[in-house]
């Protein structure tokens, strides 16, 4: 089969690859028929993360299932899935309680898997013509009859829509709320569009690129531009000096001033000082224990200069990391089913697998209008 293969920094190619196959019984396997590329997949992209040579890259995976194992129980043959990107087993200790992205029993060093990830097993990607699931009871959602019809919106419960609404729940948004969003990327985005689900009042989106504020603008937010003015000031503001209730931060490591200096730190200092006392934040862009990538020693060694002395005194919460999807995606794609959500509004290019290597390097530059890639192997 033809699959996209990262073959080091800034260089992924497509490739004839052996097609997948059943390796337990719980497998199964699925014809990728839609892949999206995803703001995580170019930290590999960029060499940031230890991603090995020759794997294919792709964890944001809806299809149709081709092939089972005999163990599994509540897949069909021709069923239509989205697969959460955190590979899952179902039945240990942090899966009972709803932490899959926490799996004790996936292939990786450490608790949590992913498929096409660095550090998160051995798992094969997605963006190419097939894919094994492992566990395929535990990982495969089960879309109803208009998943055709809403593939781009069912396709955006593999990781984003998700991890957005993680956000706010990490937040603890609640009705009536204000709620303030640093990055307004797809995570970003889809935070501001979940905090709105929730009920909140206000949503106030920092971010520098115009496209992406303005379609942070057409969910209702209020977008302010941190290349223009200070957004903790534009948050203060709005807030009678106050601060917003509740804070998202989906930038992560990469966090950086509008002239491109990084500055890990950044993002998460100024949410604290945008959010009010008491306030709640949810960290769901990445930040990882080592970055050999990064400018400072510090930030080598995932180590950020917090403003811990105002997050203890204002007496902030914060919740961190990667989002369990499971813990969300049934509802999420009820939503959706019932139009009550649409988040494909975000989706700027729909293009072949072939096209991939092109798209990676221009979703990489973050080009003007270049928010969303679907990848339709
Ligand atoms: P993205 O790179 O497309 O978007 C990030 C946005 O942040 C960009 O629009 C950029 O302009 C903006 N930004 C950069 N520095 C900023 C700053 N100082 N202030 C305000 N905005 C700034 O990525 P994405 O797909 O939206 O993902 C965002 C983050 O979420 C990434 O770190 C990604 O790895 C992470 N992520 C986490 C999970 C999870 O499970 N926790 C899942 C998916 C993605
Ligand atoms: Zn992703």
């Amino acid at each position: 089969m033809k699959a996209l293969v990262y073959d080091g920094p800034r260089d992924v190619r497509i490739k004839d690859v052996p097609d997948p196959g059943i390796e337990n019984p719980n497998d199964a396997v699925i014809r990728v028929t839609s892949t999206n590329i995803c703001g995580s997949d170019l930290h590999m992209y960029e060499g940031r993360t230890p991603m090995e040579y020759g794997r294919v890259l792709g964890h944001e995976n809806l299809g149709e299932v081709v092939e089972l194992g005999e163990g599994v129980e509540h897949v069909r043959r021709g069923d239509r899935v989205c697969l959460p990107f955190n590979v899952c087993c179902g039945h240990c200790g942090n899966c009972e309680r709803g932490n899959t992205a926490f799996c004790l029993n996936v292939d990786s060093d450490t608790p949590g898997g992913a498929y096409g990830f660095a550090g998160m097993g051995s798992y094969s990607g997605g963006q190419a013509e097939y894919l094994r699931v492992p566990w395929a009871d535990a990982n495969c959602l089960v879309l109803p009859e208009d998943a055709v019809e809403k593939e781009n919106d069912y396709v955006m419960l593999a990781d984003i829509f998700p991890t957005g609404y993680h956000a706010t729940e990490l937040a603890d948004v609640q009705p009536g709320e204000s709620v303030a969003v640093y990055g307004a990327g797809p995570v970003g985005l889809m935070a501001a569009y979940s905090a709105y689900l929730r009920g909140a009042s206000e949503v106030m989106i920092v971010d520098r690129h115009p496209d992406r504020l303005k379609l942070a603008e057409a969910i209702g937010a209020t977008a302010i531009d941190d290349s223009k003015s200070s957004p903790v000031d534009a948050i203060l503001e709005r807030t009678n000096g106050i601060g917003a209730d509740k804070g998202c931060e989906c930038v992560g490591f990469h966090a950086h001033d509008p002239r491109g200096r990084e500055h890990p730190e950044s993002t998460m200092n100024r949410l604290v000082s945008s959010v009010k006392v008491t306030g709640t934040l949810g960290v769901v862009g990445a930040f990882l224990p080592q970055d050999p990538g990064a400018e400072g020693e510090l930030a080598q060694h995932g180590k950020l200069p917090f403003d811990m002395g105002e997050f203890w005194f204002k007496g902030q919460r914060m919740g961190t990391g990667q989002a369990n999807v499971k813990a969300y995606n049934r509802f999420l794609r009820e939503l959706i089913h019932r139009d009550r959500a649409k988040p494909s509004f975000l989706v700027s290019h729909e293009l072949s697998l072939l096209q991939a290597p092109s798209a990676y390097e221009n979703f990489d530059q973050r080009l003007d209008g270049w928010t969303k890639v679907i990848l339709k192997p």
